[in-house]
């Protein structure tokens, strides 16, 4: 059985968040917004935590605790993520029917204001019913779309709820149950500058090291699990001179934690090998190649089973509800990544959001309204 949905409250919502300019790092506008939002329905307790800081951003994370009536009953989370990518600023929202757009100068910002409008609809309908319902904690990143920031400086002993959802996948009907782990690695490969034209002899090209290197590297797809790509290449000064320094940035992504440190090693040792195999002349002296490498551990992978609590009480909700979902492996990683690597298992639900990251972004009202019925139905189940 499904609620009644107050759809014209839902999409006048969804438009208000839209249109409140909120790029990365310059969230202080929405943040305000939510605040005074959710003190409005009741809130117990709205905290902003001190990730500011550490982010750059105009405002921290909100967390916001509706205590509820039922506490015998386990509590849950909802999170969403308040910042867009760019370009953000300015956003007029144009709806046609039930289809919503930007004016195409802008992105809509349906990720992830579909899922802060769907969580606030739910809000206030358990707020003018009364309805009985258990502890319920929202909690709204910053910078999520520049590297999880605000997930990442999130003060997760703030949470009191076991384990909750991250409304922030495209598409309807789907929960998003597994996300690969990934690695950012940068590589610097140094050579030594010479002029090309007279001695070229004394200089040691660190652009036909390092392009030596990459083609001995696998890209795309690894296996089932893991993927890896480099993405950006940079160096070198004129044609006429013999490139001294290459930069290399890219990623792996795996879904296996052990294949993921395997691959990061692989790439490290193809390129230590490149540069140890290679052999100078006269010209070059004492001089040899070197290279250096970072690697950062963006994200933890997101694995839930199908019978951990969290994927049980949406199974259960979803059949309350009438709603026929799939459960899927993703290849992107999220602010789910990181809550799941503190120990708050979180499934991502999928929130109808479509073209995201592009002016051509669209949501059609009728998503938005299944999942605030799915949404209820979690509170409820
Ligand atoms: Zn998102």
């Amino acid at each position: 059985m499904t609620v009644p949905i107050n759809r014209e409250r839902l999409a006048a919502t969804f438009t208000e968040l839209c249109e409140i300019s909120s790029p990365s790092r310059k969230e202080g506008a929405i943040a305000a917004y939510l605040k005074k939002a959710l003190a409005e329905l009741g809130a117990d307790s709205i905290h902003e935590d001190d990730s500011a800081t550490r982010t750059g951003s105009e405002s921290g994370n909100l967390i916001a605790r509706f205590a509820g009536n039922q506490p015998d009953r386990e509590g849950l989370f909802f999170s969403c993520h308040m910042d867009v990518v760019e370009p953000a600023m300015g956003v007029q929202v144009v709806r046609k029917g039930d289809i919503f757009t930007s004016k195409g100068e802008t992105v809509l910002g349906g990720d992830d204001k579909t899922g802060i409008a769907a969580v606030l609809e739910l809000l206030a309908m358990l707020n003018e019913n009364n309805t009985p319902h258990p502890k319920i904690e929202v909690v709204i990143t910053t910078c999520e779309e520049i590297g999880l920031l605000g997930a990442k400086n999130l003060d997760y002993k703030r949470l009191e709820t076991p384990y909750g959802y991250a409304l922030d996948s495209t598409g309807i009907n789907h929960v998003v149950i597994g996300a690969p782990a990934a690695n950012k690695i940068m590589i610097e490969v140094k050579g030594l500058a010479a002029h090309a034209g007279l001695c070229p002899e004394a200089g040691i090209n660190a652009l036909a090291l390092a392009a030596s290197a990459l083609t001995n590297i696998r890209l795309g797809r690894l296996d089932d699990e893991s993927t890896c790509n480099f993405g950006i290449i940079q160096g070198g000064m004129a044609t006429n001179i013999v490139p001294e320094k290459i930069t290399l940035k890219g990623e792996v992504r795996s879904h296996s934690k052990e294949k993921l440190s395997h691959y990061t090693e692989e790439i490290f040792a193809t390129f230590q090998k490149t540069v140890n195999d290679w052999q100078g002349g006269p010209a070059t002296g004492d001089h040899r190649p070197s290279v250096a490498i970072s690697i950062v551990d963006d994200y933890p992978p997101l694995s839930l089973t199908e019978d951990a609590p969290v994927v049980k009480r949406i199974k259960k909700a979803a059949g309350d509800c009438g709603k026929d979902l799939r459960y899927i492996v993703a290849g992107g990683g999220s602010d789910a990544n990181i809550f799941n690597g503190f120990g708050l298992p979180t499934a991502i639900i999928a929130t109808g959001m479509s073209k995201v990251h592009t002016v051509d972004e669209q949501l059609d009202l009728s998503d938005l309204v299944s999942l605030t019925e799915l949404l209820h139905a979690l509170a409820l189940t």
